[in-house]
C-alpha cells in the first residue's frame, strides 16, 4: 500500500484491506489457542496445495508432461515434502479452521471489526451490487427517461485514507501478538512513525494552501 498510491481508491484498496482485516482475524483467533491452531493452519496450507498440485496432474492426463510441468510439479512436490511428506498431508475441503470467519471473530472477541471493517469491505471484494451500484452507477439528467442509472468508470483521486487504515490494521494486528507474548517495545512503532509524517504531510499542504490563497488575494487585489 505504501509503495503504491495510485491504489489508494475505493475500488482496489478494499480488496487490501479486506485481506488485512482476514489476517488480523485469523491470527486473534489462532492467538486462542496458538499451538494447535497454527497447526491446522499450516496443514490447511498444505493441504491445499497438494489439491492444486493433484489438479494440476489430472489436466496433464496420461500424456508425457512437456520439460515445464516436469519441473514445475517436481518444484511443488518437494516444497510441500520439505515441509511434511506428501503422502502424509490430508486434504481438507473447506476453510482451514473449520468455522466461518464470523465465528472466528466472535471468539477471537473481534466481531466489532469483522462487522465495521472485514464486512464492507467484502462488498468490493465480491463486486457485490451496493459496491458497483455506488461506484459505477450514476442518475441519467435526462428527466424523461425516468431518472434510470446508466454505467460509468469515473477517475478516483488518490486517498491516503486508505493508506492510513492499512497502517492501522497492520498495528492491531502486531499488537495482539505482542499482547500475547508480552513482548514490550520503547521505540516508537511503524503506525506513531506513518502518523507522523501524515501529520507533517497536511501540514505542509496546508501552508500550501494558505499561500496560494494569499497570492491569489494579491492578484486581486492588483
Ligand atoms: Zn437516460
Amino acid at each position: 500500500m505504501a509503495e503504491n498510491p495510485l491504489v489508494w481508491n475505493g475500488h482496489i484498496a478494499p480488496l487490501i484491506l479486506r485481506a488485512m482485516a482476514d489476517v488480523y482475524i485469523s491470527l486473534a483467533w489462532v492467538l486462542k489457542d496458538p499451538l494447535e491452531r497454527s497447526r491446522n493452519f499450516v496443514l490447511y496450507g498444505l493441504g491445499q496445495a497438494k489439491l492444486q498440485l493433484e489438479h494440476r496432474k489430472a489436466q496433464i492426463g496420461d500424456r508425457d508432461p512437456t520439460s515445464e510441468e516436469k519441473m514445475m510439479i517436481e518444484a511443488s512436490e518437494s516444497w510441500i515434502n520439505s515441509q511434511r511428506f506428501a503422502f502424509l498431508t490430508e486434504v481438507n475441503v473447506g476453510g482451514w479452521s473449520g468455522i466461518p470467519t464470523r465465528r472466528m471473530a466472535e471468539e477471537a472477541d473481534c466481531i466489532d471489526f469483522y462487522n465495521y471493517v472485514y464486512t464492507p469491505f467484502s462488498a468490493c471484494t465480491h463486486s457485490m451490487w451496493h459496491h458497483i451500484a455506488r461506484y459505477n452507477l450514476r442518475q441519467c439528467a435526462n428527466p424523461l427517461h425516468q431518472y434510470h442509472q446508466v454505467p460509468e468508470d469515473p477517475e478516483f483521486p488518490i486517498d491516503p485514507y486508505n493508506l492510513y487504515l492499512s497502517a492501522k490494521y497492520l498495528e492491531k494486528t502486531f499488537s495482539a501478538f505482542d499482547k500475547k507474548f508480552g513482548i514490550k517495545l520503547d521505540m516508537p512503532s511503524a503506525f506513531d512513525h506513518l502518523n507522523k509524517g501524515l501529520d507533517r504531510l497536511s501540514e505542509i499542504e496546508g501552508d500550501e494552501i494558505d499561500r496560494m490563497d494569499e497570492s491569489s488575494n494579491m492578484t486581486e487585489d492588483a
